[in-house]
């Protein structure tokens, strides 16, 4: 799949359209869930052109992925979710049920999650 620059984040990465950003340095930006699914729930995406982690672990430099697991763990902890636990998910392809096609991890805690996965309703 290639990558479609006018998706939602690869706008917001271009300031074309507006967020609620947590954090930024050189290899990503986090910013909050339009529609939280806990009391923290934050979107950490590299600043690459990146469809989904399959992309970004077979195409990005060592420096990019760095940088951005990194940062993935930096926002954790300035949220203050990472003392009591939280979640990390990334949902990859049609399978992953990927709706946004830029890679994005998502940060969710502030509450206990429950079980990782349940079976799905459709
Ligand atoms: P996924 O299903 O893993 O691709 O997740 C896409 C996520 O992006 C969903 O949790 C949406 O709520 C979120 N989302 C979509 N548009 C925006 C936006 N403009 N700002 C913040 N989050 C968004």
């Amino acid at each position: 799949m290639s990558y479609d620059d006018q998706n939602i984040f690869a706008k917001i990465l271009r300031g074309e359209i507006p967020c609620d950003k947590v954090f930024e340095d050189d290899h990503c930006l986090a910013f909050n869930d339009i529609s939280p699914q806990a009391p923290t729930h934050v979107l950490v995406i590299p600043k690459g052109p990146y469809v989904s982690f399959d992309d970004f672990h077979a195409n990005a430099t060592d420096a990019e992925i760095v940088g951005f697991v990194r940062g993935v763990g930096t926002v954790a902890r300035m949220c203050g979710i990472a003392d009591d636990g939280y979640r990390i998910l990334s949902n990859i392809g049609t399978n992953g049920f990927q709706e946004v096609p830029h890679l994005h991890v998502h940060v969710v805690g502030g509450r206990h999650m429950g079980r990782m996965l349940s079976k799905p309703r459709d």
